[in-house]
């Protein structure tokens, strides 16, 4: 066989590697090499287990950027007494296969050690656009979202960052962060994904049982609901909530925590609505608890 066609071979089936480290100075040696390569670098936090959801922030991330850094950290520090961290669902090797599938450059794992050396204790602490909402529901959560990514942004130093709008309070911190500490990183926000009857993707829903499944449904209907209501004309965020309530109420068993409509930079009440207003609602099916939101005029997209 000729050299040329040898070499043509080999390239086209010359396999993505990812490189996945749990160690900082083995992720930081590469980063040093990529920068001095000259490549623009993205970074995708995540808590592992993955789903839909995140492969489109991978997906994101690699058109933002020519290589795709993705952590998975289950962060203890956005945990409140009483919630999910020990249950929280793993898959380390099947999220290593999905995220080389993607053609994700490098997998970051550290170990809570490594992250949260003993001794150490200094936060990021949210401002008013964190104190309401899953800040009333999770004390102290978003302290620890905002100095989990602060310190993954110093490791990483990315030149951009993807968030999903499924956690849209903690994508707003984050932005908010990025500019009040003066970091030069582009957050973008990725739309949810959802599975085709509307309900959101989210690790949590391997918690639910089927009839919990079909329960929890009423979340991203509430929101469809407001939706119609302001495709209808509605204005007002008390008409808004008022039909939400009432699809609520008909699809019962839902504990829902708040209903929140509010604006979208600082996610304050508003009391009239607009195109960009987002209404965000939590709930609890059985002993998951679960979150949804939409941009009004976009509903469930
Ligand atoms: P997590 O692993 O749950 O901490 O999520 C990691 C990132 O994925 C966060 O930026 C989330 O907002 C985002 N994400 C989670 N679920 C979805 C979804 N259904 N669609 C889009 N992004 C999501």
């Amino acid at each position: 066989m000729p050299a040329d066609i040898r070499m043509r071979n080999t390239a086209s089936t010359k396999r993505h590697v990812m490189h996945v480290t749990t160690q900082v100075p083995e992720l930081q040696t590469w980063i040093a090499g990529r920068r001095s390569a000259g490549d623009r670098i993205a970074l995708v936090p995540t808590m592992g287990y993955f789903h839909d959801g995140h492969l489109a922030l991978i997906d994101e991330a690699r058109r933002q950027a020519g290589k795709v850094v993705v952590s998975s950290f289950v962060n203890p520090l956005q945990f409140g007494p009483g919630e999910d961290l020990d249950q929280y669902p793993r898959d380390d090797e099947r999220d290593r296969q999905l995220a080389e599938d993607r053609g994700v450059d490098l997998l970051f794992r550290p170990s809570v050690a490594i992250m949260y050396p003993p001794g150490s204790e200094i936060h990021v602490v949210p401002g008013a656009a964190g104190a309401d909402w899953e800040g009333t529901f999770r004390p102290g959560h978003f302290e620890g979202v905002l100095t989990v990514v602060a310190k993954l942004f110093h490791l990483v130093a990315p030149d951009v960052a993807c968030f999903g709008q499924k956690d849209i309070q903690q994508a707003t911190l984050v932005r908010q962060m990025v500019r009040d500490l003066d970091w030069n990183v582009d957050i973008v926000v990725v739309p949810t994904v959802r599975e085709p009857d509307g309900l959101a993707l989210s690790s949590r829903n391997v918690y639910l049982s089927e009839s919990e499944r079909r329960q929890a449904l009423g979340l991203s209907g509430a929101l469809a609901e407001a939706h119609r209501a302001w495709r209808a004309g509605e204005r007002t965020a008390a008409g808004v909530k008022a039909r939400m309530q009432s699809h609520l109420d008909a699809v019962g068993r839902l504990e829902i925590e708040y209903i929140a409509v509010v604006d979208p930079a600082r996610f304050q009440p508003v009391a009239a609505v607009d195109d960009e207003t987002v209404v965000a609602v939590a709930g609890r099916v059985g002993r998951t608890r679960l979150i949804d939101n939409i941009v009004l005029s976009r509903g469930l997209g």
